[in-house]
């Protein structure tokens, strides 16, 4: 590092440039202790100071050219690294050979896909629920917030489980997470791929509606609250699961947070009138002055 560090004001900027212009002193030896013998000597062999010349040159070329292909792996591993850095991936991890600089290069390149891969992993963890697999409120938002661009007619709707708690009571913990898990199973098994589907929290789901009318949300949410109350299956010994559901119109990113408190109006308007139904959210009162 130290002979590194004193040759960094030749070419500071290109390390490649600095490496050149030693191997250039390098090979000028030769041709400089031959021109300063005949300095000494006063005996000019100019065949001979012509043919060192020469070959001083080809040796030159030649090195420059070689040095230039050596140092191409140290090259690709620093653009790898600029590329990780800017959050693409290598596709291909180049085989670089068992010696010191393909080691560095196979090494820089593996490393870089592993840590890429975590970091997906970890944004992954971060935005889905690990009881359900599906979308956490993060991952919602943040996707609502990629698909709810411009002006869209687009539906929030929030699920809330009936009588959940009694379902705790009655049958245990684990029996009340298997029934969330096959709701969100549910839910997402009964969504176009373009809706969006998460855990609201506790016994509460989210799902977004992206262009999609009013009616069009309320049939599918409709017809997936049937299949709920009818299955049999779904509930612990036949014990009737039920979900109560309210819907909001919205039309931007930042109308959601307003679309949710709607919408949770009108759940819990749908939970007084008797429960296992949907209740569209009142439109909002435009204030006159
Ligand atoms: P309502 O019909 O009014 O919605 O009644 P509810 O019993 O469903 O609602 P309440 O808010 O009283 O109870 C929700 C329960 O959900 C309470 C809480 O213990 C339970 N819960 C929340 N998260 C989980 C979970 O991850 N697993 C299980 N098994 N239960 C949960
Ligand atoms: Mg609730
Ligand atoms: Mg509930």
């Amino acid at each position: 590092m130290r002979f590194y560090r004193a040759t960094t004001f030749l070419f500071p900027r290109n390390y490649e440039w600095r490496i050149l212009l030693i191997c250039f002193g390098a090979v000028h030896v030769p041709l400089i202790a031959c021109v300063s013998l005949q300095v000494v000597t006063g005996e000019w062999h100019p065949v001979t100071l012509i043919t060192l010349l020469l070959a001083t040159l080809v040796g030159t070329g030649l090195g420059i050219a070689a040095i230039h292909g050596l140092l191409s792996p140290i090259a690709r591993a620093t653009a790898m690294l600029e590329a990780i850095q800017n959050g693409e991936r290598i596709s291909h991890i180049p085989d670089g050979g068992t010696d010191l600089v393909g080691r560095l290069l196979h090494g820089v390149a593996t490393a870089a896909n592993e840590s890429a891969t975590r970091i997906e992993q970890l944004i992954t963890a971060a935005q889905r629920d690990a009881l359900t697999g599906i979308r956490n409120r993060r991952g919602f938002l943040d996707a609502a917030e990629g698909i709810l661009q411009g002006k869209t007619n687009a539906v929030l709707a929030i699920i809330d489980i009936d009588h959940f708690k009694l379902i705790n009571d009655q049958f245990g913990h684990d029996a009340g997470d298997s029934l969330l898990r096959a709701l969100a199973k549910r839910l997402e098994g009964g969504l176009r791929r373009t809706d969006i589907a998460a855990r609201w929290g506790g016994e509460e789901f989210a799902v977004l509606f992206p262009d999609t009318q009013l009616d069009e949300a309320r049939l599918v949410l409709e017809r997936l609250r049937a299949s709920v109350a009818l299955d049999s299956e779904l509930g612990h010994d036949s014990w009737p699961v039920t979900f109560s559901c309210g819907l909001a119109p919205l039309r931007s990113f930042p109308e959601l947070g307003d679309a949710t408190r709607r919408a949770d109006a009108a759940l819990y308007v749908a939970k007084a009138r008797g429960r296992n139904r949907l209740q569209i959210a009142e439109e909002e009162q435009v204030e006159e002055n």
